[in-house]
């Protein structure tokens, strides 16, 4: 295994893998972040920030860097990143692993209803409930902000760009997050329905515990398309492929 790792990060997968290599093969490990969080958890081996200027900014900077292998380990609703990684590992001719955790099933208990995009949650939600717990993330709440005070609990990492209606209680907090937490916090705001993503992992997977428990619907946003190309779940497996290449 020769030659820098470029890891397309941003979730604690992108976290365990450049651990590994840093254990491994110390040097190789190269974390890129998107740049959205004042203060990301720090991360193993080198990092850099901030966006490539799309898929041909990216295939410059593969080639520039000598990059010699690229893990996209992005959140699996960043979208437009994965394609142009796809996009910019043909371009520079290097080899591309997706590293994508499974997204999440349903349990008995479980009142699931998903949904396409977050519009469409915001739609779904304001039918099912009058106090709505939003976990989507700070850059699409619109949709919720106009349903006014039916919307009474919002929890990002970041405050919102726009301001939120009175009314709303914003929770400024990162995971991963505990289910005892999780039931209280839900209580305490007689939370009836629970709107996600699918992200999948452990670390947000709380919520969806504590609501199973306390039979409140849950409504989540399904993943958009990503692009056919090698994918493994595990930041192991993205390890393994990693010592498989010349
Ligand atoms: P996106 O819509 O797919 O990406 C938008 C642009 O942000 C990309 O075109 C790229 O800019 C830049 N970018 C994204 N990820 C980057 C990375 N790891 N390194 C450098 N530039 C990156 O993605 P997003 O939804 O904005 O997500 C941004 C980051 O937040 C990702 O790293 C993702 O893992 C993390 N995240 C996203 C979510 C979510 O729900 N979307 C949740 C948790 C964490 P250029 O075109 O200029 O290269």
């Amino acid at each position: 295994m020769t030659g820098t790792v470029l890891i397309l990060g941003g979730t604690a997968d992108a976290v365990a893998l450049a651990r590994l290599l840093e254990a491994c093969a110390p040097g190789r490990a190269l974390s890129s972040l998107a740049g959205r969080t004042s203060s990301p958890r720090l991360l193993p081996g080198r990092t850099r920030v901030g966006g490539f200027g799309g898929a041909g900014g990216l295939a410059d900077y593969l080639t520039i860097e000598a990059i010699s292998a690229v893990v996209d380990a992005t959140h699996p609703f960043a979208a437009r990143m994965s394609r142009n990684a796809v996009d910019a590992c043909a371009r520079a001719n290097v080899p591309l692993l997706a590293l994508v955790r499974p997204a999440w099933a349903p349990l008995a208990g479980d009142r699931w209803s998903r949904v396409p995009d977050v519009a469409a949650a915001a739609s779904r939600a304001a039918e099912l409930g009058r106090r709505i717990f939003v976990t989507i993330g700070s850059r699409e709440l619109a949709p919720f902000a106009a349903l006014g005070d039916r919307c009474r609990l919002v929890r990002a990492i970041e405050p919102p760009l726009e301001p939120l209606p009175p009314g709303v209680t914003l929770v400024l907090a990162r995971g991963p997050f505990a289910e005892a937490d999780e039931r209280a916090l839900m209580q305490r705001y007689r939370i009836d329905v629970v709107v996600t993503k699918d992200s999948g992992g452990d670390a947000t997977v709380a919520k969806l515990i504590a609501a199973r428990a306390l039979g409140i619907r849950v409504v989540i946003v399904d993943r958009p398309v990503r692009p056919a190309v090698a994918t493994t779940a595990t930041p192991q497996g993205a390890f393994a492929w990693l010592e498989s290449l010349a």
